[in-house]
């Protein structure tokens, strides 16, 4: 295949993919991306850098839920789009808020440490949550928040397509899963997430009330890295 011709194809991919993902047109930031000039012909790893920037674009400054009223940042998530793990919480906390990052506060350090235990850095992983905005005084967000909000998170998962997705504490999972089971009833073990294995464990924040059962989420995590081994 010429370059011509390679150019043409990852073009139609690109297409392809957004099509899939539901646009029906390339935003305008992503025809200047694409030009025609640009040398590495190869579309997939661009596309999802792109296609994360299209949907925090399309989320903007949201106000579809009431929990615009009161954040102070949108924490839209972090981390490489070829991440193997994807961690989703339940919802950005104070520090979060503050930050527009994720698992910023005393629950992220412990995450951050639990990473690290893995071998991994932060930086090689995804984070992200249920909803985009924190919940005031750091309550639950209600069914009809997590409704309006979980599409986004749904669509970074489809996006990204990591290796396992781990979901952290009660509202993660039960929402994920759609299911009204407790945590400590389906931690430990895998689900399938629309083709990704899903690990339920507990929130770091849960973990920092009880540290007796770190060992617990550490059970979880040795497993996540056997599955990502392949074993
Ligand atoms: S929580 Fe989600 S749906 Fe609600 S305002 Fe924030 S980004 Fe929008």
């Amino acid at each position: 295949m010429n370059n011509r011709a390679k150019i043409i194809d990852g073009l139609k991919k690109a297409m392809e993919f957004y099509r899939e993902l539901g646009f029906e047109y390339l935003p305008a930031k992503i025809e200047q991306k694409r030009s025609p000039l640009t040398p590495d012909p190869c579309p997939l790893p661009l596309n999802k850098d792109i296609a994360l920037q299209a949907l925090r674009d399309e989320i903007g400054d949201c106000t579809r839920c009431k929990l615009s009223r009161k954040r102070t940042n949108l924490v839209f998530g972090e981390g490489p789009h070829d991440a193997g793990i994807m961690f989703i919480g339940e919802g950005p906390g104070r520090d979060e808020d503050i930050q527009a990052r994720p698992f910023v506060g005393e629950a992220g350090k412990l995450l951050t440490n639990l990473i690290v235990k893995l071998g991994l850095t932060r930086e090689e992983v995804y984070i992200a949550n249920i909803v985009k905005c924190r919940p005031p005084n750091n309550r639950e967000p209600d069914e009809e928040e997590i409704a309006t909000c979980m599409p986004f998170v749904e669509r970074q998962a489809e996006i990204i397509k990591p290796g396992v997705i781990v979901s952290l504490g009660r509202i993660s999972a039960q929402s994920l899963l759609g299911t009204r089971i407790s945590i400590s009833k389906i931690r430990g073990r895998f689900f399938d997430y629309k083709g990704i294995p899903l690990m339920p464990t507990f929130h770091p924040a849960y973990l920092l009330r009880n540290p007796k059962d770190k060992w617990l989420t550490w059970d979880d995590m040795k497993k996540v890295l056997e599955k990502l081994k392949g074993n």
